[in-house]
């Protein structure tokens, strides 16, 4: 299971790296933390990359937190398709062919710990 959400989470990072704008960030995309990032709009997504990067190792952390994690990226892959008009259900792209296993992923979650994942 933490395999799966530790490999779900790979699409979104790409993805959410390509669609934050860092044009007026000072800090080159890196999160500083509350006070530094509190004006920037990019602030949730670029503490979501900082936390869940490559080099966070993940594998080390709860199950509550990579799957709090991935339904963070699924909300960002969705947001983006919806922006885009796909139709998630049937679409073919590699976002909606993501975005769809991503929500078995979760509902699995879910289902395995009878809605509670604290
Ligand atoms: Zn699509």
């Amino acid at each position: 299971m933490k395999e799966d959400i530790l490999k779900a989470l790979e699409f979104p990072r790409v993805m959410i790296r390509e669609n934050v704008d860092l044009r007026s960030c000072r800090f080159n995309g890196q999160y500083v933390g509350e006070l530094g990032c509190k004006l920037c709009n990019a602030a949730t997504e670029c503490k979501w990359l900082t936390q869940h990067d490559e080099f966070s190792s993940l594998s080390q952390k709860p199950l509550a937190e990579i799957a709090t994690a991935l339904e963070f990226a699924m909300h960002f892959v969705e947001a983006l398709v919806m922006e885009s008009d796909h139709e998630s259900e049937v679409c073919r792209c590699e976002a909606c062919r993501w975005l769809r296993g991503a929500r078995e992923t979760v509902a699995d979650i879910h289902h395995d710990s009878n809605g509670s994942i604290e």
